[in-house]
């Protein structure tokens, strides 16, 4: 099925937590069909720029644009009805209900809060619209997991609950998914499946951002790779550019 997929534009975003110059100055930019992943050391902005899209953080100056719209300054809400969808390294999936019906909860969620309580408030939440249903086993078999449909979603290993949060996040028709670490903690298996799903978002028009400490899987996915240091892009390039930069193999690999 076709994801219409969105355009992000970060334009010279800059932010500093007291002295300390986290971003400085950062452009790039995320576009649909493209799988667009953003690496570098420990302490060198990534989670703050992913914070920063996701209307967590205030942006210092710079503009981040969703297909031209303008989202710095947004609650974190407004950017996930704009259409920025994130997924968590910690999947959050509510105990008690079934992977069908985590999915489905995902259509009412643009927050990672209101996930909870659209699948724990809603009276007669397990009686899932058949509308809803439908879409959501879709959204597994996209996933690769409508065999565990009525499975319980919490007790499931991490590499599926992680392709559930996916699933989770797709549902809602995201233009941009952003993923912080999605591969940590995988197994090998478990990382093959999420490439392949990412290919498949790709395939479909998506729009996928990765943040992403294996540096493997990045070259192996990416389209695009974004690498900051310090709060800087030191680089920016597909991934044969980017594996031999004399620059990047310092600050990043040597680190
Ligand atoms: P990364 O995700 O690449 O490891 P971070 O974005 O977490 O990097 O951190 C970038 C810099 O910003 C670091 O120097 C970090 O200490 C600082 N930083 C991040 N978040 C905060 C915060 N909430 N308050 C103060 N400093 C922060």
């Amino acid at each position: 099925p076709p994801i219409k997929g969105a355009t992000l534009a970060v334009e010279d975003v800059s932010k500093a937590f007291g002295g300390n110059r986290a971003l400085d100055g950062v452009n790039f930019r995320a576009a649909p069909g493209r799988v667009t992943a953003l690496i570098g050391p420990n302490g060198s902005g990534k989670t703050t720029l992913l914070n920063m899209v996701c209307g967590f953080y205030r942006t210092d100056s710079g503009r981040i644009l969703l297909d031209g719209e303008r989202l710095e300054g947004a609650t974190p809400h407004r950017v996930a009805r704009a259409g920025v969808a994130r997924t968590f390294q910690t999947p959050s999936i509510p105990d008690g209900v079934t992977v069908l019906e985590a999915v489905a909860a995902g259509r009412y969620s643009t927050d990672r809060a209101s996930v909870l309580s659209a699948v724990l408030r809603l009276p007669g939440f397990r009686r899932v619209r058949r509308a809803d249903r439908e879409e959501a086993e879709r959204m597994l078999a996209l996933v690769g997991m409508g065999h565990l449909r009525g499975e319980r979603a919490s007790a499931l290993p991490l590499g599926m609950r992680r392709l559930l949060e996916v699933a989770r996040s797709l549902i809602a028709a995201p233009g941009v998914l952003l993923l912080d670490e999605a591969a940590s903690g995988l197994d090998e298996d478990e990382v093959d499946r999420l490439a392949e799903l990412i290919r498949r978002i790709r395939a479909a028009g998506g729009t996928v951002v990765l943040v992403e400490h294996n540096f493997r899987l990045v070259l192996d996915l990416a389209d695009d790779i974004v690498v900051l240091a310090h709060g800087q892009v030191i680089a920016q390039g597909p991934p044969a550019e980017i594996e031999t930069n004399p620059r990047v193999l310092g600050e990043y690999l040597g680190a």
